[in-house]
């Protein structure tokens, strides 16, 4: 029998896509941080089908160092994902998620501790700056807010992003929740529990670039309304009836009209441009309806949310309630 895996006190959880040149900048800052606030650690980066050299990396930190671990999946599922792997695999009593690039600054990581221990369950980073992103970009971000705490069912912190800690208490419901489409600021939110922001200057990206182009947040954010909100949905009903009690003015208007004054001819263009006008829109809300109708199918076919090719450094001991019930989700 193997003996028992010490505790773990705090993981570090770290996605990593295309990373290679940030690995050992990260740990060697993250390093320090850890020895000082926590009585144990663990850091697990969460390779997402990188293909430049990053679990080599990884793996020549690990040497010697049995606390910095990585599982790696077949190719790349994305940062969501890559999240929820890393929640999966991670044993420490609070887990903390942060990017590979040093945009998350580890010495935050203090701060968060110090505020777990007065009893929060979530302790998130609030950025006070976006650096190097456009103003459209920003003004975009800035809309999604708004438009989220309009429609969606819970209130996002502003400027909050996945840099944060979480207590195991949460991270398991969060592991419970098994959704395919992750819209993970909006999970947090939902879970609810004692939260605090922390705020933090996001420092400049280390090396390489970002990996997310303009097409994949805008899906992002679309994905974030559409699984936190039926309004989408309701919207078109509401404008539909609107639309058909307008038509049934319309409609007397015109008969009283043609009584009184006779047939006319003219009103072909504005019968085109009813026309059109109205078919888009129902397009439109068919388009809508099929966003959720798609996502209810990827939900009914429980696929696996990703699928393991590797790991490095020491796997737990597998008689870890935690890790008992992991293994029979991650492992395919
Ligand atoms: N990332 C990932 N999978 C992806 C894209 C990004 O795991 O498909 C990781 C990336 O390696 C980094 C973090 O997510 O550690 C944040 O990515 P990035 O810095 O590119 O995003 P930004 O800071 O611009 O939001
Ligand atoms: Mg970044």
């Amino acid at each position: 029998m193997p003996a028992p895996a010490p505790p773990v006190e705090i993981s570090v959880v770290i996605p990593v896509f295309r990373e290679a040149e940030n690995i050992a900048h990260v740990a060697r800052r993250i390093r320090p941080v850890l020895e000082r606030v926590a009585s144990s650690y663990e850091v697990l980066f969460v390779d997402d089908g990188s293909t430049d050299g990053t679990m080599e990396a990884i793996r020549r930190e690990s040497m010697g160092d049995g606390r910095i671990r990585a599982v790696s999946f077949s190719r790349n599922f994305g940062k969501e994902i890559a999240i929820a792997a890393g929640l999966d695999h991670a044993v420490g009593d609070a887990v903390i998620i942060m990017d590979a690039d040093l945009q998350h600054p580890p010495e935050l990581i203090e701060t968060f501790v110090a505020r777990w221990r007065e009893g929060y369950v979530m302790v998130y980073g609030q950025r006070t700056n976006r650096p190097g992103e456009s103003r459209m970009k920003r003004g975009l971000t800035h809309l999604f807010y708004k438009l989220f705490a309009q429609f969606g069912e819970t209130k996002l912190p502003e400027g909050a992003g996945d840099f944060r800690l979480i207590d195991r208490r949460g991270v398991e419901v969060l592991r419970a929740l098994g959704e395919r489409s992750r819209f993970s600021k909006g999970l947090y939110a939902w879970i609810g529990f004692p939260s605090i922001g922390v705020a933090f200057d996001v420092e400049e990206r280390r090396f390489g670039t970002t990996k997310w182009s303009f097409r994949r947040l805008f899906r992002f954010a679309f994905d974030g309304i559409t699984s936190f909100s039926t309004v989408p949905l309701r919207i078109w009903t509401y404008l539909g009836s609107l639309v058909s009690l307008l038509s049934i003015v319309a409609a007397i208007y015109f008969a009283l009209r043609t009584l009184i004054f006779g047939t006319d001819v003219p009103g072909y263009p504005s019968l085109i441009v009813s026309v059109m006008f109205f078919s888009g829109i129902q397009l439109m809300s068919l388009g809508i309806i099929g966003e959720y109708v798609g996502r209810i199918f990827a939900e009914v076919k429980r696929r696996p949310l990703y699928v393991v090719a590797e790991t490095i450094g020491p796997e737990p001991v597998a008689d870890m309630p935690v890790l008992r019930d992991q293994r029979r989700r991650a492992t395919v």
